[in-house]
């Protein structure tokens, strides 16, 4: 992040390279909202908050936050303000429409999601494992210089560490890193940290013995060679006995809820406590349920096409009666073990698996559809609220991101409705503001509109 900082930093004073755009420098205060920091406190009812150079200033009760000379001021009366959502775990430039692979890994199609991502008030994305090529970091570094006002940060892991065979979907096969020796795990590690990526993606998942996967040997060099050169791993792995095993060589964070929690685990996360993780609740709670379904919430059907909405509906109705058995049995055992983590105080975070699951997770919506997931779990709406910005901020060493602080980026989201009443209250968007600048998403939505009534 110091790339960022310093990009901001610069912008602030001037901007001459071509296509960056500045932050907008004239200072705004806004006032009367109910805030809510991301920290976990209470929320401050009619609040005031200043803005300059796409950077909180000051923060406070209205009244207390006095307006420099010249300053715009903004009525936010009767809305609510939360940071902006950061989703750590994506697959990014996959899905478009009704297809989801490889293919449609373009500069285009990249974009395209980080505008979703900004539309639905997700500050940054960590695509985790499934990038290949130039493209990502290209990307990367342009949308940290600022380049688009109306796209969310793209953080990418790069290639993920995999035997091949474990990956699923098989469509993200080809990007992984096959590892096979302790010597080649480094290699692929020290090859990634010379690309800059914030954390190193693994699988470990032997699907319960069915499949060759990593073993704790060649983690384990790929945990010594990440965290000398000061970066963290994340894992696919939902195996008890095989998260244990993690936890006890080092893991940084779990990139999907443990299947099963019990007392041995909960110790375990309590001797690691900044080992976190991600729950990426949205596969196996729509099995379940997915009300936002029946009906189609408004705000899929302004950006996701209608036949890709119907196939997903389809998929879900067609589903056995076992197997939504099956599924219900398994979501009441996640559901049990997210409770426990969370009455332990591990670190949870938000991780949607959007833009992977061949094409049913909805890119961007899936953030409010996991806030929701991670309630329906039994987490209180504020330990949702807090896990899906300064934790997950956090997790990726965003440490501009994340909360509405003095001296952070300004990335925050106007909402109609309090959403420590009802979390679905996150989707009541009003606006969406990234490094103090509105998103336009009426620009945004008309582009998409385009797009829904072709094909
Ligand atoms: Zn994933």
């Amino acid at each position: 992040m110091k790339r960022l900082l310093c990009f901001i930093g610069v912008m602030a004073v001037s901007v001459s390279a071509a296509g960056q755009v500045p932050a907008p420098a004239g200072a705004v205060l806004y006032e009367g909202a109910r805030l809510i920091t991301g920290d976990g406190s209470a929320p401050i009812e009619r609040a005031a908050f200043l803005v300059q150079n796409g950077r909180f200033v000051r923060v406070g009760r209205q009244g207390d936050v006095p307006a420099p000379a010249g300053a715009r001021r903004v009525d936010l009366t009767g809305r609510t303000v939360m940071p902006a959502l950061v989703d750590a775990h994506s697959h990014i430039g996959y899905m478009k429409h009704l297809t989801s692979g490889p293919q449609n890994y373009t500069r285009e199609n990249i974009l395209d999601h980080m505008h979703r991502f900004a539309y639905f008030g997700v500050a940054a994305s960590q695509a985790m494992g499934t990038d290949f090529g130039e493209l990502p970091f290209q990307i990367r570094d342009e949308l940290a210089a600022g380049t688009d006002p109306d796209a969310a940060l793209f953080l990418t892991a790069g290639r993920g560490l995999a035997p091949l065979d474990e990956i699923s979907p098989a469509n993200m096969h080809h990007a992984a890193y096959a590892v096979t020796t302790v010597e080649g795990a480094r290699a692929d590690v020290q090859e990634l940290a010379l690309r800059k990526v914030p954390l190193i993606k693994m699988w470990v998942d032997s699907r319960g013995g069915t499949m060759k996967t990593l073993t704790p040997d060649l983690y384990g060099a790929i945990l010594d060679e990440a965290h000398r050169r000061r970066l963290r791993v994340a894992v696919h792995a939902t195996d008890l006995a095989e998260a244990k095993q993690l936890l006890r060589a080092g893991i940084d964070v779990f990139a999907h809820m443990i299947a099963d929690v019990d007392d041995e685990l909960v110790a375990l996360f309590r001797q690691h406590p900044d080992t976190a993780v991600l729950l990426a609740l949205c596969a196996p709670r729509r099995i379940v349920s997915a009300p936002w379904l029946e009906p189609v919430h408004p705000l899929i059907r302004e950006t996701v096409r209608p036949e890709q909405i119907a196939r997903l509906h389809d998929r879900l109705a067609g589903q056995t009666p076992e197997t939504v058995e099956r599924g219900r049995q398994a979501w009441e055992r996640l559901a049990r073990g997210v409770r426990l983590l969370a009455q332990a105080g591990v670190k949870i975070g938000l991780g949607t698996d959007g833009g992977g699951q061949n094409g049913d997770q909805f890119v961007g919506w899936t953030a409010h559809a996991e806030l929701e997931n991670m309630v329906a779990a039994g987490m209180t709406p504020m330990q949702a609220l807090v896990a899906a910005t300064r934790n997950s901020a956090e997790i990726l060493g965003l440490s501009d991101l994340g909360v509405v602080a003095a001296g952070k980026s300004a990335d925050f989201v106007v909402l109609d409705a309090n959403p420590l009443d009802e979390i679905t209250n996150t989707r009541r968007i009003s606006q969406v503001f990234l490094r103090g600048r509105e998103v336009n998403r009426a620009r945004l939505r008309a582009g998409w509109a385009a797009g829904l009534s072709s094909n």
